[in-house]
């Protein structure tokens, strides 16, 4: 899993992550799941892989800003897709 690592950097030299939808400043994780086809994974049955990402805790929104870049790009097509 994915865990940002806290960093030995002093306070007032960061800048605050908040929510893009309601600018709530507290996230709590949860587990997105990516299907992977047995195709490629060789195995017999489809299998799942999590990746982990940060829920606003007011509004539930996903804060596409701390997605990986790659999740990112491909949930920009789906949506596009639609
Ligand atoms: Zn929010």
């Amino acid at each position: 899993m994915q865990q940002p690592k806290p960093l030995n950097i002093s306070i007032d030299k960061t800048t605050p992550v908040v929510c893009v939808d309601c600018s709530n400043p507290t996230f709590m994780e949860a587990l997105m799941l990516r299907k992977v086809s047995k195709f490629i994974t060789g195995q017999s049955q489809d299998a799942l892989t999590p990746i982990s990402v940060f829920l606003c805790t007011e509004c539930g929104a996903v804060n596409k800003e701390l997605l990986p870049p790659e999740l990112l790009n491909q949930l920009t097509k789906e949506e596009d897709g639609e």
